[in-house]
């Protein structure tokens, strides 16, 4: 399954029982965590999220609301024990401010760390399942957005056909990844009688804080979800503009011009105590939105 669990959908202060912003991108089993807002470990606790499979934690920005719960969780695995390396991404000078942290607590880490420094567009994660890649984001400070490209699925096996030119069960999953069957008296059974064509793998889009910027769009085009924060409703676009961030009308538009499937929205400015006028806004410009509600799983 791919899919995004949301833990903070709140701008800077916690608020009316909304955190700041953290989610978890899940694939396969596999957890990355997007943002560490304050909180996120007691969230990840409380939607029974496991904190031993995340193994690559990606910031977007330095903006407290989305980081001052890493030192937590780095400190809290070690505590629990954790062996497995962890990988962070984040600008500059997230690695120095981790490693003070550490030294001046004196805590050793019981699992391998890496910090890595993200300073322009690039590819983080390339493995067989997934790529992650980040682009800059247009904020008050140098931000991040990140995608998450499911790599293409295995071909469908079409289980009769298989059956009926006597396939041995043990080569099902070569033929699921393209191969041909030669049977024991030398002829061919070509993959395609076989199988059915695989899927192409989603994307996911998670746009950090920005203000409206359609030079984000060449990133996000055509993805199956994205994920753009709407810190104030379009009746205070001005103040969103100076303070680089977005209105609900300004995200839908954003998702409406880079033909995405489907929006969420989030990173709720703490003046707001109730959120359907965000959902009903953004509607109006792009029908297939979604408030991003904590402890809701997204599937993409
Ligand atoms: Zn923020
Ligand atoms: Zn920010």
């Amino acid at each position: 399954m791919f899919a995004v669990t949301i833990l903070g959908n709140n701008s800077a202060v916690p608020a009316f029982d909304r955190h700041p912003t953290s989610q978890v991108v899940t694939l396969d089993g596999n957890n990355y965590l997007v943002d560490c807002g304050e909180g996120t470990q007691i969230q990840l606790i409380n939607y029974k999220i496991r904190r031993s499979k995340i193994s690559h934690i990606f910031i977007s920005h330095l903006h407290g609301d989305h980081y001052f719960g890493l030192i937590g969780l780095i400190n809290s695995l070690s505590l629990l024990g954790h062996k497995q390396e962890m990988h962070v991404f984040g600008p500059s000078p997230l690695k120095e401010i981790i490693e003070l942290q550490l030294k001046v607590a004196d805590t050793q880490l019981c699992y391998p760390l890496e910090i890595h420094h993200i300073t322009e567009a690039a590819t983080l994660l390339d493995n067989e399942k997934l790529r992650v890649k980040c682009f800059r984001t247009n904020h008050r400070i140098e931000c991040y957005g990140f995608t998450f490209e499911q790599k293409k699925q295995p071909r469908k096996l079409n289980l009769e056909k298989a059956k009926e030119f006597d396939i041995p069960a043990v080569f099902y999953d070569r033929l699921k990844n393209g191969e041909n069957y030669t049977r024991k008296d030398g002829t061919l059974v070509e993959n395609e009688s076989v199988t059915l064509p695989a899927e192409a793998g989603k994307k996911y889009a998670f746009c950090a804080d920005t203000k409206y910027d359609e030079t984000l769009i060449p990133h996000i085009e055509g993805a199956d979800m994205i994920y753009h924060e709407t810190t104030y409703l379009d009746n205070l676009r001005e103040r969103a503009e100076s303070r680089f961030h977005s209105t609900t009308k300004q995200a839908a538009l954003i998702a409406q011009k880079a033909g995405v499937k489907k929006l969420l929205i989030g990173h709720f400015s703490s003046k707001y105590d109730t959120l359907e006028e965000f959902e009903a806004e953004a509607r109006e410009v792009f029908q297939n939105t979604e408030l991003a509600l904590e402890g809701v799983c997204y599937e993409v």
